[in-house]
């Protein structure tokens, strides 16, 4: 390849919003037939805002307590509505499962559901839920928002529903990316309910959901395996392996620096059409080329 013509074509990727990691980046980025997109974040906003608290009226004290030590976006909307804090004597994060700890002397948990009701000894996850909280976790994820179980003294006591917005972009970018013949793919640790209500929302068909942060590099080596050319769009920390493993990492520009670091491209303003941008620019760029 001439590298006087992928570097005119790195210049140009700057003035779309994208910055390239090197000129030979954009060989990677012809090839791709598949883009799994990260949930929170990079197809939504990231933005959480707590919409409802079904329960006990003493749990968003003692939860947002306990989620003011938690730097997980569905912490921090948590914590925001939580109008007085409690005293908060251990705390342990759970990564992509939630948090516990000891509050005003009680042992409290909260997250998804299957882990809250491991936490307090039920051996399923919706045994101990009372019928009213499990209708509140249902129709939570069927809209699309997150149910966060919070429990204390072995019991569930409460449902936080916390809802994201897609971002206006990234219905018509993924639009913009099938007809470029690229296979898009939502990959979360949310629950299947809700990924499936967002996947829905923005036009994607396939859904791998209720990733543990340590698998979501396995599910790219998995597609791999199948002979697919995958890119991988993140955010996150927990997003830095598997952007690393894709054939072509995309960065969400205002997602963290660990995620940055790890890939090869990054979309500047976050806005999934500069995804769209660089494949279109590489292959025009590899056709001036040839
Ligand atoms: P994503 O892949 O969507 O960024 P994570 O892997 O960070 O999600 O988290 C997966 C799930 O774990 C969340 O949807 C939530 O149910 C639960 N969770 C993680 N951290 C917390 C927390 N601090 N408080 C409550 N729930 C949490
Ligand atoms: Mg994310």
């Amino acid at each position: 390849a001439t590298p006087v013509a992928l570097m005119v074509g790195t210049g140009r990727g700057a003035q779309l919003g994208l910055l390239i990691k090197g000129p030979e980046v954009l060989e990677s980025t012809r090839r791709v037939d598949t883009i799994v997109l990260d949930k929170t974040g990079t197809v939504t906003s990231g933005k959480m805002s707590l919409v409802e608290v079904v329960g006990d009226d003493d749990a968003l004290r003692l939860v947002g307590s306990l989620e003011h030590f938690s730097e997980h976006p569905i912490a921090r909307a948590i914590a925001a509505a939580a109008p007085e804090l409690a005293a908060v004597d251990e705390f342990e994060a759970h990564e992509g499962l939630g948090v516990e700890g000891v509050v005003a002397g009680r042992h409290v948990v909260a997250g998804r559901p299957a882990f809250v009701a491991r936490s307090l000894g039920k051996p399923e996850a919706y045994q101990g839920i009372t019928p009213a909280l499990a209708e509140a976790v249902r129709a939570a994820e069927a809209r699309g928002h997150t149910a966060i179980v919070g429990g204390w003294d072995g019991e569930a006591k409460a449902v936080f529903v916390v809802a994201d917005t897609v971002k206006p972009s990234s219905k018509p970018a993924i639009a913009r990316l099938r007809a470029l013949g690229l296979t898009p793919i939502l990959l979360t640790g949310d629950n299947a309910t809700t990924a499936r209500a967002v996947a829905q929302e923005v036009g994607i068909d396939e859904v791998i959901a209720e990733v543990m942060p340590a698998e979501k590099a396995d599910v790219i080596r998995r597609l791999q395996a199948e002979g697919r050319v995958v890119a991988m769009a993140g955010d996150g920390v927990n997003d830095a392996p598997a952007l690393a493993q894709a054939d072509l990492g995309l960065a969400i520009g205002t997602g963290t620096d660990v995620a940055i670091e790890a890939s090869d491209l990054t979309l500047v303003s976050g806005d999934l059409n500069a995804a769209a941008d660089a494949i279109r620019l590489s292959r025009a760029t590899l056709r001036t080329i040839k």
